[in-house]
């Protein structure tokens, strides 16, 4: 079986699942577990920020940021095709009261400064406030440009808006620049990271921001029922996942952009360039059938995310030589 419908699907290594084993645990609702503050104290070093909260999945991760960014009748300006927009099942308007304000993103993954600019509120009771950005790296695989970042930051503090990044894999981004990710960070008043995507841990997100913020967040966290006991058992996997994961990431890029290449070699499919940064790549048959192409390589032991396009991320399951069978299998399936 080759899976590459995401970089979830990632299982704990034997090192990691001792380092699990192993952890020291207390209740971490009272602040006793051990191993999530040295998580917590860990990420937050990394990222450069005060204080990091350790959330039990990226979409509670983002929820919990906008909840303490924004108040009851806040709204927030997001990407479209961002997944705290899209694909967060509208938590934010559900449980947080805050509406969102959706824009186009682009080709690069960007949204128009100037269309954030035009859609902020003006203070006026018919309005919803504007409080908070939020932007996305990588998002679907695209890297967001640095001076994008910094001009993004300049307007987030000119307009006092909160500046949030949703960074579920802001480390792709990082190591794809080959820049310390606090060169990422250092723009955004909160980051969010998943810990249990192309870094290998088995369950939660860091969000990591001022000690202000995490306090507030802590308490939309207990909100939402994401205070955990022993939780150091999952969080020790979530340290070993930054100590030793990330730099191979850059390996899952290698294969993404071999795939990629490859199959720009496949006439009868189209791979979307501006994606193919990092580790994800798409496809879309000429003939307008991905299901079929899904469907067959499925039968092939092949698992790839497909409706109207093909998605595939790599991972650390993921070797060259599964990559050269999923490009034989596509090829076969034309031939
Ligand atoms: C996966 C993902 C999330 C949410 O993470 P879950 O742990 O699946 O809830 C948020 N943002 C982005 C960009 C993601 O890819």
């Amino acid at each position: 079986m080759i899976d590459l419908r995401s970089d979830t699907v990632t299982r704990p290594s034997e090192a990691m699942r001792q380092a699990m084993a192993r952890a020291p645990v207390g209740d971490d609702v009272w602040g006793d577990d051990p191993t999530v503050r040295q998580l917590e104290e860990l990420a937050a070093d990394m990222l450069g920020t005060e204080a990091a909260l350790y959330l039990s999945s990226g979409t509670q991760s983002n929820l919990v940021a906008i909840m303490s960014h924004c108040q009851r009748g806040d709204e927030y300006i997001v990407g479209q095709d961002a997944h705290t927009y899209k694909y967060e099942a509208g938590g934010a308007a559900v449980l947080g009261s805050v509406q969102p304000q959706p824009l186009p993103v682009r080709e690069d993954g960007t949204l128009d400064l100037d269309a954030v600019r035009a859609v902020i509120k003006p203070d006026d009771f018919h309005f919803a406030i504007s409080r908070l950005f939020c932007l996305e790296n990588t998002i679907s695989g695209r890297v967001l440009p640095m001076s994008y970042l910094a001009r993004a930051a300049t307007l987030a503090r000119e307009e006092g808006l909160g500046f949030h990044l949703d960074g579920a894999r802001v480390f792709n981004a990082s190591v794809k620049l080959g820049v310390d990710v606090r060169e990422i960070s250092r723009h955004f008043d909160s980051v969010s990271v998943c810990l249990s995507k192309g870094l290998g841990a088995p369950v939660g997100s860091m969000l990591c921001a001022s000690r202000d913020l995490i306090a507030t967040a802590r308490r939309h966290r207990k909100i939402l029922g994401g205070g955990m006991r022993q939780a150091g058992i999952i969080a020790a996997g979530g340290i070993y996942a930054l100590q030793h994961n990330i730099a191979r990431l850059a390996e899952d890029h290698e294969h993404a952009a071999l795939l990629g290449l490859e199959l720009m070699n496949v006439p009868e499919v189209v791979v979307d360039e501006a994606k193919l940064q990092t580790n994800m790549v798409f496809i879309t048959p000429r003939d307008g059938n991905a299901m079929a192409l899904g469907d067959h390589l499925a039968s092939k032991g092949i698992l790839v995310d497909y409706r109207s396009t093909i998605r595939m991320v790599t991972h650390l399951h993921i070797t060259r030589q599964d990559v050269m069978t999923v490009v034989d299998s596509i090829k076969q399936f034309y031939r």
